[in-house]
């Protein structure tokens, strides 16, 4: 049986927010997301990211993307090199998309989160399945405080914790002593079994600054600081000195990123993006460096919504390394919300029902695919753009 891809559609969605979500360096509002649907006759399969402008490695090399730019680059670049081809022979595929233009990786992911949801449907299998197998059905979410005034901060974690949250990410990075007060006063609310991570996105400065904010988080009872330097060197040195987790995100994008922090020790672990390593297969890879070199790893993002999300959760549930607790949604649509506020950011979504919330976890069930239904009106009532190229007769022809 051949899977012959016939027709490349984008759409740039904007679900509604909850509130509006700030982290050092994002200077955009959240809640736009780049979705692509790829079809192969009646099946259809379904991915997502969220590019943003703002968001990319400190050193320039991994760059800002956008829904436009993305949309531009799949159709113009990568469709024809996809279209008319065989989803069935998945790896070469992938690799045939990637040639069409180099970097993009937020544009990659989307089309290869798609394509493992095509075939894995078409297979009548999760798409964890395909990336090696169900390692835990139950991924722990960490719920993220954005940049907000400290009161406002500890009345959110409250209701979070009673709804059965057990970790929190808190954005930081500006101003220590606000970083220090929270990590202090969120500790004193959540008590000892609760994770508190501190995510400076780079924002400490020089590393010896890092390394004093580290310290005084550590003295305040947090567990994790993700990237409290900007370089390699400087996570590194810090990563020495300190007795909680250091985490990289920013320099943590590819699978050539994460083996080189796993061979310098330059982190504790890895916070893996199925974006910004470009799809779920690298996402994988990334994962599997992990376990390799003894180091603990989230699944993260940008706020996807459903798809996106989804995505984010297989990648999880088939990771042999230690798991932390993850830093995605809890989406679901505005009739259907499993919590008030305990990783919710969006107060609707694309997916057609919530994902199942327990003790703290999201647990995925073994639906086949993604394991999501996208609510096809929806998406198109939400989309403000929207884009389809189809395959010529001749390229199926040739390839069938
Ligand atoms: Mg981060």
């Amino acid at each position: 049986m051949t899977l012959p891809i016939d027709t490349i559609e984008t759409f740039t969605v904007r679900l509604p927010t909850r509130t509006d979500f700030r982290w050092n360096g994002l200077e955009r509002p959240l809640g736009e997301v780049f979705v692509v649907r790829v079809g192969s006759g009646t099946l259809v399969g379904y991915g997502e990211t969220v590019p943003l402008p703002d968001w990319g490695g400190p050193s320039g090399a991994p760059f800002g993307e956008t829904p436009s730019i993305d949309e531009l680059v799949i159709h113009e670049l990568v469709a024809p090199q996809v279209l008319g081809q065989d989803a069935e022979r998945l790896g070469p595929l992938l690799a045939r998309a990637a040639s069409g233009v180099i970097g993009y990786p937020y544009a990659l992911g989307a089309l290869d989160v798609a394509l493992h949801d095509l075939l894995a449907r078409s297979r009548g299998i999760p798409v964890y399945e395909l990336l090696g197998g169900l390692r835990r059905s139950a991924i722990p979410i960490a719920h993220m405080i954005g940049l907000m005034a400290t009161d406002a901060a500890e009345r959110e974690a409250a209701q979070a914790l009673e709804e059965g949250c057990r970790a929190f990410q808190i954005k930081g990075g500006q101003d220590v002593e606000r970083d220090v007060d929270l990590v202090a006063r969120l500790r004193a609310l959540a008590g000892p079994g609760v994770s508190l991570r501190l995510d400076a996105n780079c924002g400490y400065g020089p590393w010896k600054r890092g390394l004093d904010a580290v310290r005084r988080l550590t003295d305040a009872g947090v567990d994790l600081v993700e990237q409290p330097a900007s370089t390699v060197d400087g996570l590194r040195r810090i990563t020495e000195r300190s007795s909680v987790t250091i985490v990289a995100d920013e320099l943590c994008w590819s699978p050539a990123d994460a083996l080189a922090l796993a061979a310098d020790r330059s982190a504790d672990a890895l916070s893996v993006y199925v974006a910004k390593a470009g799809g779920l297969a690298p996402a994988a890879a990334i994962t599997r460096i992990a376990a390799a070199a003894g180091m603990s790893h989230d699944l993260n993002g940008s706020l996807e919504a459903g798809i996106g999300n989804a995505a984010s959760l297989h990648v999880a549930a088939a990771s042999g390394a230690e798991l932390l607790p993850c830093v995605v949604p809890i989406n679901g649509p505005a009739h259907d919300l499993p919590s008030a506020i305990f990783g919710r950011y969006f107060t609707d979504d694309v997916v057609a029902s919530a994902f199942e919330l327990v003790d703290g976890a999201v647990v995925l069930g073994d639906e086949p695919g993604l394991g999501i239904d996208v609510d096809e009106e929806k998406l198109e009532r939400l989309a403000v753009a929207h884009r389809t190229t189809r395959a010529e007769a001749r390229d199926l022809e040739v390839n069938l």
